[in-house]
């Protein structure tokens, strides 16, 4: 049975949905089990992620859950429900810096009402200390700051870094980048910490920095393990515990040399610091986790894909000594979420691909993974939203959308996870650290281009991915219309683009629309007060892309900083004032907030006469609950 209704609630700029996982029906006991143990695993590292994001993180969540358990005081009336907005809002946002535009938002109640509460539940002492963290808009303004010119690691308000500059940071890291051929990630479990004039690591590991919470995650990940489908998936956990245990970065390399190869098993799932958006240097991993279960229906498409990786490769519109001539170990698998943890809860990405590590994707590849009943949840929702209605500006582009747009974005997906981030080869000797805090946009933009390009390709048709090149043409028009007009709907007036992903999406559509200005390509359309983008010819843009895709392809292999940071400044970054205005106008009339985010299903034991005979799966629908039980 499927939900009838994916949307829980909504409030501020935030809606809340729910996912169903019907693959985990289908599971045997053993199966589910894994899962269980894995779910746990992937909730317990959550204060690890809080307290990376923010050094008041975790005090200011004690304060908030108190209030709303205790408070006896009255609770019907504006500033109590000003309370429970910015309390849901930091529980979304992991801490007190919105999860996607980093900014520190600031509560709607008062100074003194918040003093009240405090006092009312036995935490008056506790005012003194949060008082600016809360209400001052301009203190720890950002949680990552990407300013070109500024010491980025102390106007950062993250806590990676404890009292050393960007300068020190960046000395402290580059003597150990020339460890042989297969060069750890240095710096991506650790803060950076500078004492008594000294810059040392704190390493995150059992016995190490975040300890205790570190022995729980590898206490479930030991239950597990028992539970395990094959040798190479119990010698995955072995390796993750090890690393847990030491914090020797070679550990990790070879524990995601086995996780990427393996392919087998139903139920997989990602745990660690991974992800290095929260760290303007990107050094620093965030703590996340997914529990996925595989959807072997949907696979079929992404096998393809992987079959003829080295076809795609080939044809690839860039110079031949950036290609890889042997394209190994893409794999493509489409899951079904069965629990979110950490970075990925409750906002969580539609698809991963891992490792980052470039010598290890090299030479041994990375796997992709895909979420479709994430996607599946986020369509379902967004259905009857009159975005695209709004922003779309024939009946011809809307009714594409409707029919192909759920197919689309889910081939687009697939071609930027499976083949996009796996494609080229760096130039020897040459790093992708060099491309400094504008790497995770290039590689973005690289991706998506590569995804792209071939969604007009008739090889796609060919090998059964889509029915008509009709797919690529709804895909070229949702990209450009969200890159240039929707997009814009995420962040406030007068703000620049900072997240790499909407710097990424607006730098291709801003640039190929410049580029094809003079041919006509994209059409620039202003009616009644209101801006359309349309595509006039899609194999011209295609054209462009494809261009694109080479320059972009030549800065990451040469590492040519410069032109990386001039192609994001001039388009990623800048965002037309009086266009955004425009976008927000009509977007408020339609009352969708921007952003979304799940609420995780519970697992629970079935137990007869203390032996387990099932694992239930349960749809909680109250969101604040959810926050407050864990
Ligand atoms: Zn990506």
């Amino acid at each position: 049975m499927r939900f009838e209704n994916y949307v829980a609630e909504q409030f501020d700029d935030i809606r809340i949905l729910r996912y169903q996982v019907p693959a985990f029906e289908r599971l045997a006991l053993k199966e589910k089990l894994f899962v269980y143990y894995l779910s746990r695993a992937a909730s317990a590292g959550r204060n690890i992620l809080w307290d990376q994001n923010n050094r008041y993180n975790l005090a200011v969540r004690e304060v908030l859950e108190k209030v709303l358990r205790e408070y006896k005081g009255n609770r019907d009336c504006d500033e109590f429900r000003a309370f429970t907005v910015y309390a849901k809002k930091v529980f979304f946002a992991n801490g007190i810096h919105h999860h996607y535009s980093m900014d520190k938002f600031t509560p709607l109640f008062s100074p003194d009402y918040f003093r009240m509460l405090l006092e009312e539940t036995g935490q008056a002492d506790k005012y003194g200390a949060l008082e600016r963290v809360l209400f001052d808009a301009g203190y720890m303004a950002k949680r990552v700051v990407l300013d070109e010119g500024k010491d980025l690691v102390q106007a950062s308000a993250n806590n990676y870094y404890q009292g050393v500059t960007q300068k020190e940071a960046e000395r402290f890291y580059a003597g150990r980048e020339q460890h042989g051929d297969t060069p750890v990630s240095w710096g991506l479990n650790s803060t950076l910490v500078k004492a008594e004039g000294e810059i040392k690591e704190e390493v995150w590991k059992v016995g190490g920095k975040y300890g205790e919470i570190i022995e729980n995650i590898v206490y479930w990940l030991e239950l597990a393990k028992a539970y395990a489908y094959n040798e190479r998936q119990a010698k995955i956990i072995e390796l993750l515990v090890a690393y847990y245990r030491t914090g020797d970065l070679a550990l990790f390399d070879a524990y995601s040399i086995e996780w990427l190869q393996e392919k087998e098993a139903p139920v997989d799932f990602i745990n660690g610091f991974i992800e290095v958006y929260g760290d303007p240097l990107g050094l620093k991993g965030s703590w996340e986790s997914v529990v996925e279960i595989v959807d072997e229906e949907a696979c079929r498409r992404t096998e393809k894909l992987a079959e003829n990786a080295l076809w795609f490769e080939r044809h690839a519109p860039v110079e031949e000594r950036f290609k890889k001539s042997v394209v190994s170990g893409i794999t493509a698998r489409v899951m079904q979420v069965a629990q979110l943890g950490g970075d990925c809860y409750p906002a969580t990405p539609i698809g991963i691909n891992l490792p980052n590590s470039e010598w290890i994707r090299e030479r041994h590849g990375s796997k992709s993974v895909t979420f479709d009943n994430i996607t599946y949840a986020y369509d379902r929702a967004s259905l009857n939203s009159g975005v695209t209605d709004e922003f779309a500006y024939s009946e011809e582009e809307k009714e594409l959308a409707r029919r192909y747009g759920y197919l689309a974005g889910n081939i687009h997906t697939d071609l930027h996870e499976c083949l996009g981030h796996g494609s080229g080869k760096m130039l020897p000797g040459v790093t992708t650290d060099v491309l400094k805090n504008y790497y995770s946009t290039l590689e973005e933009a690289r991706a998506d281009l590569f995804a792209l390009y071939y969604m007009m390709d008739p090889k796609l048709v060919e090998l059964g991915i889509m029915p008509s090149a009709e797919v690529g043409k709804c895909e070229y028009n949702s990209y450009i219309r969200n890159g240039l007009l929707v997009q814009l709907t995420r962040i406030k007036p007068g703000d620049k683009l900072e997240e790499a992903h909407m710097r990424n999406r607006q730098l291709i559509a801003k640039w190929a629309y410049e580029q094809g200005q003079a041919a006509g390509v994209i059409e620039k359309i202003n009616e009644e007060g209101k801006t359309y983008f349309v595509v006039r010819d899609y194999g011209a843009l295609r054209e462009l892309f494809g261009r694109l895709l080479a320059e972009v392809q030549r800065i990451k292999s040469e590492g040519d900083y410069e032109a990386a940071r001039k192609l994001v400044e001039t388009y990623g970054v800048e965002v037309d004032r009086r266009l955004h205005e425009e976008v927000l106008r009509r977007y408020g009339k339609l009352n969708v907030p921007p952003y979304a985010g799940f609420i995780n299903p519970e697992y629970r034991l079935v137990k007869e006469n203390d032996r387990i005979v099932d694992v239930a799966i349960v749809y909680p629908e109250d969101y604040l609950q959810q926050m407050l039980a864990q």
